[in-house]
């Protein structure tokens, strides 16, 4: 059985796409099986992924509304080594459309469950809101992994993402937890970083992930080439934090 994270904050521009492109490439990497669900209008993830968005048949807006079932219109990350569900500018029109539609927070899931038994992992990055997108990715996730910087405003934010955490789990999905908290473009110099980290620590405990994503211009750079950090340079500091990163996920579903 797929074991299904949603990568998600709604702030922006906080490590969520890096993330999860790094730990589905990092993961496939470990010999696994993963799926990277791209949720996000902007298509960040399937570029990362060197698929290209504009070319795509079809994509997680095709499948949302119906128009195709999710093992017709996934695609494969070569260098990545895993699949993707590829996304586009079509998806923002898919939060409207949603709207008349039966049943519209679980059709991910759904969708999910008939791929199921070819999958280790599916990860699916969440735009940065809590919106019907991010709710679909929610419903249909047995846990959620929340990339965070150490900075002040980050635990504001925070505090948002776990009550409506909380309220899926209440309402729609009696699976979903977090199952942690992820430290990403650490700078261990400053003062601030160390203490907001300290504070984490102190609220969340053993919920914070052990290891940290360290700020590293190559996991910025691969991008550009398609390819995912681990992948484009592996030696790097920041990609051998992924790596690390996903033998730390192994390991911690083993106990969930
Ligand atoms: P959005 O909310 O727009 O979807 P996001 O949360 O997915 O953003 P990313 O796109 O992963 O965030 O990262 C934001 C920017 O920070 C990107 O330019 C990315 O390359 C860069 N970045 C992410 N992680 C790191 C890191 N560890 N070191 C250096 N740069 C990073
Ligand atoms: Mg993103």
């Amino acid at each position: 059985m797929a074991r299904i994270f949603a990568v998600a904050n709604q702030k922006g521009g906080v490590g969520k796409t890096t993330t999860t492109v790094n730990l589905a490439a990092a993961l496939a990497a470990h010999e696994q099986r993963v799926l990277l669900v791209d949720l996000d209008p902007q298509g960040n993830a399937t570029m990362g992924s060197g698929v290209d968005k504009r070319a795509v048949e079809a994509t997680v807006y095709h499948v949302l509304l119906g128009l195709k079932p999710l093992k017709d219109a996934r695609v494969r990350s070569e260098h990545g080594g895993y699949d993707v569900l590829a996304a586009n500018r079509d998806l923002a029109g898919a939060e409207v459309e949603l709207v008349g539609l039966d049943n519209r927070e679980k059709r991910l899931k759904d969708e999910m469950a008939t791929v199921d038994a070819d999958y280790d992992f599916i990860l699916i990055d969440c735009p940065p809101s809590l919106s019907m997108l991010t709710l679909n990715g929610l419903c249909g996730a047995h846990g959620v992994i929340i990339p965070m910087q150490c900075e002040y405003y980050a635990l504001e934010g925070l505090s948002d993402l776990v009550n409506t955490i909380k309220q899926v789990h209440a309402k729609l999905n009696r699976d979903l937890k977090i199952i942690g908290l992820l430290r990403v473009m650490f700078d261990p110099r400053s003062t601030l970083s160390q203490q907001v980290s300290d504070q984490l620590e102190a609220h969340f405990g053993d919920k914070v992930f052990k290891a940290v994503i360290p700020r590293n211009v190559r996991l910025a750079e691969a991008p550009s080439h398609g390819l995912p950090g681990v992948v484009f340079d592996k030696a790097a500091k920041g990609s051998q934090a992924y790596l690390a990163f996903a033998t730390e996920m192994i390991e911690r579903i083993k106990s969930i």
